[in-house]
């Protein structure tokens, strides 16, 4: 089967999960789907759910100028979240949501299979290499881990959401970011 119509089988397997988040619109993914990276946060805001795309907000916004720093757009990434739906008023995903959209997600790393993957912040960090403790211990760091049947090449970085509030650990984001550069020119 090809990618346009995995992707559109998971995307309506995901529709389905709409009862739970009533009101909310699913926010799939956005950028391109055969590119190298593809990139994961926690899940939508206000925004990403009004545009129906991941990213968008001011947290978006950050990502956009953090990527154009490494000469990337979204036309070189791929884009999503582990949760599809914004959780009411912001609030962390639930331990269950995890769980069930966690499952989800390895099938659209599977669809998707990039060459690396960057995570954004703790709860896609958790979720993806079951790190429990805090971020700064898997931050920087490459880790080769297996999703489903294949290996991927993972690198973890600070949530823009977070370095809106400490714009101080924007120098390490850019360093983690110029990682991923250097495998990507290799
Ligand atoms: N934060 C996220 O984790 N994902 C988005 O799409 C927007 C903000």
């Amino acid at each position: 089967m090809d990618k346009d119509r995995e992707l559109s089988k998971l995307k309506n397997t995901i529709l389905k999960f709409n009862k739970n988040f009533p009101g909310k619109n699913l926010v799939f993914s956005d950028g391109n789907k055969d590119a190298k990276v593809m990139i994961i946060g926690e899940a939508p805001g206000r925004t990403e759910d009004k545009l129906q795309k991941p990213f968008v907000g001011r947290a978006g916004k950050l990502l956009d100028s953090l990527l154009e720093s490494i000469q990337l757009d979204r036309s070189k990434v791929y884009i999503t979240n582990l949760v599809n739906y914004r959780p009411d008023r912001n609030r962390k995903p639930t331990p269950e949501e995890i769980k069930k959209f966690k499952t989800i997600l390895f099938m659209h790393i599977e669809i998707i299979r990039p060459k690396f993957i960057l995570l954004l912040g703790a709860t896609a960090a958790a979720a993806v290499l079951k790190h429990i403790g805090p971020l700064s211990e898997v931050r920087g760091k490459w880790k080769n881990i297996k999703i489903i049947n294949s290996y991927f090449d993972i690198l973890t970085t600070f949530h823009p959401a977070f370095l809106l509030r400490q714009s101080n650990q924007k120098r390490n984001v850019m360093q983690d970011l110029k990682k991923l550069k250097k495998k990507l020119i290799n």
